[in-house]
């Protein structure tokens, strides 16, 4: 096994999604010199989330109205419908919110990154930290020669998503705790007047409900409406109940995508938008929100960071905006210390670095979003559990998601 390539930097960060691609250019835009490490062959090299809302860090990150400028704005209505459709609430959220394309979003980063300097390593894999004296110092990663390289840097940002590579290490339970399975599906051609009907859809599925697979854990299936008969669907595995409900047993990704061409065939109401509808784009894959982690910083030297920290809203299974805060705090606190000359992983600044996080008011609003799904989960997916109980508790439920 060669090791070669050796390098410092400011910042070494793992993953070019919007945590790191984000966390890159604060660093950079502060001065800093700054390296990201992505194992794919581009930077966000798989589709996921395609709609947030607009705001201020938006244009500070990717400029002015470029959101407006690539998005479609939805009209802030949200249909909730009760187990088997039997049931349907409409909340409406004021609050600019837009839909656009992974790869102009992400793209647009890369052209922000490429202005301030900042180096991209892709078809690089990260495996594993170097530790010195107990601080984490720097990374191993392999590149597309399988060579593997050491990479140091006085930051380390694990931004690899729900990969989770640095946590994991250090023993962040994604698998057992935090990571639910989503399915992500973009259609074209289906059948929806999206004139008549732009609000978000969201169907509810108990446990127990699905007869051709009884043990399927709650879930909830979303329509979003794009344009021209597009609609980003999917599907939601609701896992944060499910290692205390007897009832549940964990599919793997073979299941659920049969599961989720029944939905396709045959959910009441879900099914009627499906047809002759083409699909553009399908794969399982999984989303951190469950639970976030308990510890942003595993060891002296790193922080994890946006999906990687479970740090999304998890009603609305929503990280952009969250992943791009919380690598700004982050980063600015760093760079702080940085300049300072400060010892940075002293064990002040890390109480200090903790505590200023748990009092911004975007980790509060996390944090309070989880308590409050914890609350309704419970009640809804593990409590009452079926269709039949959770529509006869549906005004209960109706007003519970008006707050959501
Ligand atoms: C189906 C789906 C729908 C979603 N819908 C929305 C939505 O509508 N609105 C919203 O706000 N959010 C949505 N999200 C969530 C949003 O996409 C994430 O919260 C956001 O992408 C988190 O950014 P991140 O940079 O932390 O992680 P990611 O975007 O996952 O980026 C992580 C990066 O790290 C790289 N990586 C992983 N492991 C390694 C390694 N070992 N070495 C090097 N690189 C590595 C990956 O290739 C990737 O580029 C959705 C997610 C999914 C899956």
């Amino acid at each position: 096994m060669a090791l070669n390539n050796s390098s410092i930097y400011d910042f070494v960060i793992v993953g070019a999604g919007p945590a790191g691609l984000t966390a890159s250019i604060v660093a950079a835009r502060e001065g800093f010199k700054v390296v990201v490490i992505e194992k794919g062959e581009q930077a966000g090299p798989k589709p996921r989330g395609e709609g947030m809302g607009h705001y201020a860090i938006v244009d500070d990150i990717l400029g002015k109205d470029f959101l407006s400028s690539i998005g479609f704005k939805s009209n802030g209505d949200r249909v909730w419908h009760s187990p088997g459709n039997l049931q349907i609430t409409t909340t409406f959220r004021e609050y600019p919110h837009y839909f656009f394309e992974w790869r102009e979003f992400i793209d647009r980063f890369v052209e922000k990154t490429k202005e301030v300097g900042v180096e991209i390593l892709l078809k690089s894999e990260v495996i594993e930290p170097i530790e010195k004296n107990g601080i984490c110092i720097g990374l191993k990663y392999k590149d597309e020669s399988s060579n593997i390289n050491e990479i140091y840097g006085k930051a380390v940002l694990d931004c690899s998503g729900y990969a989770g590579v640095i946590g994991r290490y250090y023993g962040v339970p994604y698998d057992e705790e935090i990571n639910c399975p989503i399915i992500k599906c973009l259609v074209s051609e289906a059948n929806i007047e999206i004139e008549k009907t732009p609000g978000l859809q969201f169907f509810f599925i108990g446990n127990g409900d699905l007869d051709y697979s009884p043990n399927f854990p709650p879930s909830v299936a979303y329509i979003f409406p794009l344009e021209n008969k597009r609609l980003e669907v999917g599907l939601m595995l609701r896992m944060a109940q499910v290692p205390q409900m007897k009832t549940v047993i964990v599919p793997d990704d073979k299941e659920i995508l049969r599961v989720w061409d029944n939905l396709k065939k045959n959910y009441p109401g879900f099914s009627e938008f499906f047809k002759a509808a083409k699909i553009d784009y399908e794969e399982v894959t999984v989303l951190p929100n469950a639970r976030m982690v308990k510890n942003f910083v595993p060891r002296p030297g790193i922080v994890l960071i946006g999906d990687s920290a479970g740090f999304v809203n998890p009603f609305g299974s929503s990280g952009l905006y969250y992943s791009m805060e919380m690598s700004q705090f982050w980063v600015k606190n760093i760079a702080k210390k940085m300049k300072e000359k400060e010892d940075i992983w002293s064990t002040e600044n890390i109480e200090e670095f903790k505590t200023a996080f748990e009092n911004y008011d975007v980790y509060t609003e996390v944090k309070g979003l989880y308590n409050l799904i914890g609350a309704f989960e419970y009640k809804i997916f593990n409590r009452l559990r079926t269709a039949e109980k959770i529509n006869k508790k549906w005004e209960y439920i109706s007003n519970l998601l008006s707050q959501a």
